[in-house]
């Protein structure tokens, strides 16, 4: 246990002198639990036990080029690049939606009812069903059986109930029964009553010290580009991994 311990504290001693400031703060605060826990004295941020006079005059040698454990910002990296690539997939989708069902007053009907998961209907991503017609021969009809009984190019209808197309903080679809500006009891309205209690209840699962690893791991793995751009993609990879996210909708792209 004890021999554990002291591996652990020579391995943090022995790379701190090659680490960011940054991930050194966190290394001295972990060096110095350790030390405690085996009964030694602290040290301070050039590792020099405290109360212990400095050295004399030693010739300062460069410090050690360690070499740095990165597999766990690694792993944190590639699950980032994963989600994002996954998440482009479904933004261009809620584009592509958001785009086909924008109209001014009516709304083109092919979209609700052929942009939905596998070609199907678009649904409400709160109650599961349709959009409904407004008006006409397909009054009160939803969109996709309007649609299979009398698709026409060009048709566009107005909405029975309303309907509100949203695009989440994440690039994602959602749809939605109702009117911005309607009653509480609509679709829209009390999902967006949903989002915001699961955005304040929401706690970050973030372990500690992970953006001074990830500044770490991206300084040696991006050697090329500047410490603003090692820091501003840390920050991304942070909010997209550990920020609130509110999932994907129910309607999907389908697969090409
Ligand atoms: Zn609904």
């Amino acid at each position: 246990m004890s021999d554990d311990l002291r591996r652990r504290l020579r391995l943090l001693e022995d790379e701190y002198p090659a680490q960011p400031v940054v991930a050194q703060q966190a290394d001295l605060r972990e060096i110095n639990r350790l030390r405690a826990e085996l009964g030694m004295p602290a040290v301070d941020a050039r590792l020099r036990e405290v109360g212990t006079a400095a050295p004399v005059a030693e010739p300062a040698a460069p410090p050690p080029k360690a070499v740095r454990d990165h597999s766990a910002a690694r792993a944190i990296y590639q699950a980032y690049r994963k989600k994002v690539e996954e998440l482009a997939v479904h933004q261009a989708y809620a584009e592509q939606v958001a785009a086909a069902t924008a109209g001014h007053g009516r709304t083109p009907v092919r979209p609700l009812a052929t942009m939905g998961t596998g070609g199907g209907p678009l649904r409400c991503d709160l109650c599961g069903k349709p959009i409904v017609l407004e008006g006409g021969a397909s009054h009160g009809v939803a969109a996709d059986a309007a649609w299979a009984r009398d698709p026409r190019d060009g048709w566009e209808s107005w909405i029975l109930g309303g309907l509100v197309v949203e695009i989440q903080t994440n690039g994602t679809l959602r749809i939605y029964h109702g009117y911005p500006a309607g009653g509480a009891r609509q679709c829209c309205q009390r999902a967006s009553k949903a989002h915001r209690e699961a955005r304040a209840a929401f706690v970050s699962r973030m372990p500690p010290g992970t953006p001074a690893l990830l500044l770490a791991f991206l300084t040696d793995e991006f050697p090329d580009r500047t410490g603003r751009e090692h820091r501003a993609l840390a920050d991304t990879i942070i909010d997209v991994m550990y920020s609130y996210d509110p999932g994907l909708g129910v309607n999907r792209p389908t697969p090409t």
